[in-house]
């Protein structure tokens, strides 16, 4: 199960860069095609901050579809699938989006000051 590697990293890095202030939500975009299966990770990242610098924070996924370009055909077209293959029936593709795991946002919360 890579997701357990892939958000451990993530969470290091998140609590890293927020050095020790709380964090209320980590937002991630994974792309459908990248082998990462998003429920998985959104199990994983309760487990990995459980007791943790990051313990109650959510994860958000944005899922970004697949697209893929033929070099048969020409043809560009969506697909959720990891057998990538053409509706002209050529495998022949190019992948142009779907394969990304992007960090792109951290929530902290706003802590009351007296001051
Ligand atoms: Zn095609």
């Amino acid at each position: 199960m890579h997701e357990l590697t892939l958000t451990q990293s993530l969470v290091d890095r998140v609590a890293d860069a927020t050095a020790g202030r709380r964090v209320s939500a980590v937002h991630v975009r994974v792309g459908l095609l990248s082998g990462v299966v998003p429920e998985a990770m959104e199990f994983c990242f309760d487990v990995v901050t459980s007791g943790g610098p990051l313990d109650g924070a959510a994860l958000l996924v944005e899922r970004v579809p697949g697209r893929i370009s033929c070099r048969t055909c020409g043809a560009e077209s969506a697909t959720e699938d990891l057998l990538l293959v053409c509706g002209c029936g050529s495998a022949d593709v190019a992948i142009v989006a779907g394969q990304e795991l992007t960090l792109t946002r951290v929530e902290l919360v706003r802590e009351t000051s007296c001051a």
